[in-house]
């Protein structure tokens, strides 16, 4: 038989899989002989078989649940329901990852009209008993019920005006008994019954109430964002009540060892005397500050200061603590790790490795990848997003804090951009020709789009917030506003955006800027000794480049060279290429093009100092790049020679019914080899100039061709570039080595990577296309439908953020499989969005990739990545 329930003298920190974070720490206190109020942890797996068994408590955890009941009855020598000596417990969530306030909490529970008489008298307390029935009665009925707390709050804001008095403390027993008198009718007209007097009954409740409460929505999306499966389930702790609200001897608090603001090593907390529970952080009270409780109970306050340090050394990290005072008595009900910003991250692990708290690669693993972006993007001032309310939430698409005025195209945010405003540029969706004015936004907002929409990923590269995949606004563009939530916006009114959260604010709320701290160094150093796998970068400028060099980017993994043409005049040129109409006039713009791309490629080496560079030829549709506006379209047809009628229609020709998987990728230079000629040219004499300048380095460079689905394909273009590029190399007597590769995006290209490795050599994840591909969902429109996905627990996460290892993972050992089978020296790596988040990086690592490439910021957030999966691994 299962064994679904733990006493807290049966468990220990190790069993946190089963017992959750809570439970786990609350057994080994217990055996650290710590003061802890006895109970018992009903384990995760109880919560997925309530899940599997349609919502319900099966017989044999129930029986399991009765008999612990009965053993905390003895231990703590109460009893539920006793005329004598009444137990009362609280019910509390914990799951295998802290998800503080996601999920839902019962305290006092096992009172009734007799029970509470019981306490009454035998306390000489009335006041303090009445108090925790008019409580359990608000809390059941908000937790378990559903029947929401402000009718609650609304009965005691009207008893304290009776009353004259202003604080919760000042209503006397009377009122209290009356309140819960009142509090029950409430609760008999929502329901339609009365309130449950069994304690028994009240606990079964409770519990089924707390496993619910896993499924919330709040639950649900804080998973989402931290990467916590489903499948985990909470588990449930039940506890003897430690009373801090019998009166001034009593007080309830909470306190970190160190500051989770900054790490400083001190502790830090508050309490408040005569409360319970959520009091401390309501707001309703102003808590005083932990060191006061020196002087209000000095040997408390002496006891409590022992704990903190003996747990701290035991856990042998920062531990937040919540404990309760009754009758000067101290109990702790809590530790656990404390959550931290980024920086005390850094410096608390610096701090436990100077102490010899720690080692190196404990510090390493310590700190969760995903909050370094806070250390790389501006935020939002602490306390103004506090008093903020979001009022939409899309995808988190880029990190970082924004806050701006509204524009709505390219042109006005540079323009307004070079008066000094800041801005926010709003749009369906961008596309390439929108790169200069997103450059100048603080923030991007779109309607349209997922994770590896061209806004999310330009976006992520530039190190700008985005916000995409907003479809509760009604969008009008034409007239320069939108509306959302109920209200309409117009050009320059302001708003704000979260990129990491996805939430949108009205008006603005301050932002401060990015500060790496000293310790940020030192960790990304240790990371470096760990880690195996090489990071790169995906950047498509020079100045990207040099951005990620600096944050420690060991090559560049993908240049899109797209990218590269909407700097300046350039796109003229190009535009002039897309809607030439013989080999002649193409071979005539591309001529006009390639000392650009040259010059492009020269200053990317340069950038690199000998590492290795990717560059990666055409890939999008090309009537990405065709003129919209009239006026460019006759600037057009005046520099070709046509007639602006001829360019519309060769616009026109240019449109497809699915572009995604259209005239792109490979498929351009097969039915245009002299782009790829002209690609090659530049890359290769770029190659040659900057290793004869800079004869140690090792310039190598890495032409890769995206698309591929057939080896047909790549051998094709492999000869067009290789003809080429032995050509020049000999005519400019150099030595200079280069390698043909190829993305493998298209499941066909995964399934014979054996006839494709021969050809290749080296092979790199395109994961967003493959995702695409693989799922046949547009990476554009995925927005629209993924929400209902995570409403029906069809999909936990957005595959195009997080990789889909399952599916699309399976593609990928496969492939490097049949490749290296083909090629021993293939190397491969990934350049898709994936590469820079930190569990499919992990994933990376195990399947034996030889680099990961990522948007420049990112690369911090994959090096510790990379780091902490090689430390798991050994
Ligand atoms: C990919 O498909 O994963 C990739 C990196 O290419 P792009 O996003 O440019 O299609
Ligand atoms: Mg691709």
């Amino acid at each position: 038989m299962a064994k679904w329930v733990y006493m807290f003298t049966e468990g220990n920190a190790g069993m946190r899989n089963l017992l959750g974070g809570k439970g786990a720490n609350l057994a080994e206190m217990t055996s650290l002989g710590l003061p802890v109020p006895q109970g018992f942890t009903i384990t995760t797996e109880a919560c997925t078989q309530y899940y599997e068994d349609g919502r319900m408590i099966n017989d044999e955890i129930m029986d399991q649940i009765m008999t612990a009941i009965f053993k905390m009855e003895e231990i703590t020598g109460k009893k539920f329901g006793d005329k004598e000596n009444p137990l009362l417990v609280s019910v509390r969530s914990g799951a295998r990852a802290s998800m503080p306030g996601m999920m839902d909490t019962i305290l006092n529970l096992g009172l009734n009209e007799e029970v509470v008489e019981v306490l009454s008298a035998k306390s000489g307390n009335p006041r303090w008993a009445w108090d925790c029935y008019r409580r359990f009665i608000q809390m059941f009925s908000d937790v378990v019920m559903e029947v929401g707390k402000k009718y609650f709050e609304e009965l005691i804001d009207k008893m304290k005006k009776e009353k004259g008095v202003i604080q919760d403390v000042d209503l006397s027993a009377e009122d209290l008994k009356e309140l819960a008198d009142q509090f029950k009718a409430e609760y008999k007209e929502k329901i339609g019954r009365d309130f449950p007097a069994d304690p028994k009954e009240q606990l079964m409740e409770a519990i089924k109430a707390v496993f619910r409460s896993w499924d919330n929505p709040r639950a649900n999306i804080y998973r989402r964002d931290n990467d916590i499966p489903y499948s985990w389930g909470t588990a449930v702790n039940v506890q003897m009540m430690a009373f801090g609200n019998m009166g001034e001897t009593s007080g309830t608090g909470v306190a970190f060892t160190r500051d989770p603001a900054t790490g400083e090593k001190h502790l830090m907390g508050e309490f408040l005397m005569n409360a319970q529970g959520e009091d401390v952080v309501a707001g309703v009270r102003t808590p005083q500050k932990i060191d006061q409780l020196k002087e209000v109970m000095p040997e408390v306050y002496d006891q409590f200061v022992d704990i903190c340090n003996k747990l701290e050394d035991h856990y042998r990290d920062m531990q937040d603590m919540e404990f309760t005072i009754e009758d000067r008595h101290l109990y702790m009900l809590q530790t656990r790790n404390g959550k931290r910003t980024a920086q005390a991250a850094l410096k608390i692990a610096c701090d436990l490795v100077d102490e010899g708290m720690i080692t190196e690669d404990k510090a390493v693993a310590m700190i969760d990848p995903r909050n370094l972006d806070t250390l790389l993007h501006p935020q939002f001032d602490a306390e103004a997003l506090k008093a903020a309310e979001p009022v939409a939430r899309a995808l988190g698409a880029s990190p970082g804090a924004a806050c701006g005025k509204i524009v709505f195209s390219a042109e006005d945010a540079k323009a307004w951009a070079a008066r000094g405003e800041k801005v926010v540029l709003v749009r369906l969706e961008t596309s390439p020709e929108d790169i200069e004015g997103m450059k100048n936004a603080q923030g991007i907002l779109t309607v349209r789009g997922g994770m590896t929409s061209h806004a999310a990923v330009v976006a992520r590269g530039m190190g700008t917030c985005c916000v995409s995949g907003c479809g509760d606004i009604t969008m009008d563009e034409a007239n320069k506003k939108f509306t959302l939530a109920g209200k309409e916006y117009s050009e320059g009114d302001f708003i704000s955006l979260d990129g990491s959260t996805g939430n949108i604010y009205d008006g603005q709320i301050p932002t401060v800027d990015a500060t790496i701290a000293g310790e940020f160094s030192r960790i990304m150093g240790w990371a470096d000794k760990y880690r195996t796998m090489k990071v790169r970068t995906n950047a498509d400028t020079p100045a990207d480049a040099k951005k990620a060099r600096s944050l420690g980017a060991e090559g560049i993994g993908l240049c899109r060279t797209e990218h590269m043409f909407f700097e300046g005049n350039r796109i003229d040129a190009f535009r002039e290429m897309i809607c030439a109409e013989t080999v002649e006039e193409r071979e005539k713009a591309l001529e006009k093009i390639l000392p650009e791309q040259q010059k492009d490629f020269e200053a990317l080496y340069e950038a690199l100092e000998g590492n290795p560079v990717t560059i990666r030829f055409l890939d999008p549709p090309l009537h990405e790049f065709v003129p919209t506006e009239e006026e460019d379209i006759r600037k057009l047809a005046e520099t070709t020679g046509k007639t602006v009628e001829r360019i519309k229609e060769l616009i026109d020709a240019l449109k497809e019914m699915n572009p995604m998987l259209g005239h792109r990728g490979c498929r351009l230079a097969v039915t245009y080899p002299e782009i790829a000629k002209m690609q090659t040219l530049a890359v290769i004499r770029a190659a040659i100039n900057v290793k004869a300048v800079h004869p140690d380095w090792r310039v190598c460079p890495e032409i890769m061709i995206p698309l591929v689905g057939d080896a047909k394909e790549l051998k094709f273009i492999k000869n067009l570039v290789v003809e080429i590029a032995d050509r020049e190399i000999a005519a400019a007597n150099s030595k200079l080595k280069y390698e043909v590769g190829t993305m493998i995006e298209i499941p066909r290209a995964a399934l014979t990577a054996d006839e494709i490795g021969a050809e290749a050599d080296f092979f790199c994840f395109g994961t967003n296309d493959l995702t695409q591909m693989t799922f046949g969902f547009s990476r554009d429109d995925a927005g629209k439908f993924l929400n209902a996905y995570y409403d029906t627990k069809i999909f936990e996460n957005d595959p195009f953020a997080r990789l889909d290892q399952t599916g699309v993972g399976k593609l990928m050992e496969l492939a490097l499989k049949l490749g290296k089978s083909a090629n021993p020296n293939l190397h491969v790596g990934i350049c898709g969005e994936h590469g820079g988040d930190p569990t499919s990086v992990e994933f990376c690592h195990k399947l034996g990739l030889d680099y990961v490439s990522c948007s420049p910021f990112r690369v911090p957030i994959a090096k510790l990545a990379a780091a902490q999966a090689a430390i798991a691994q050994r």
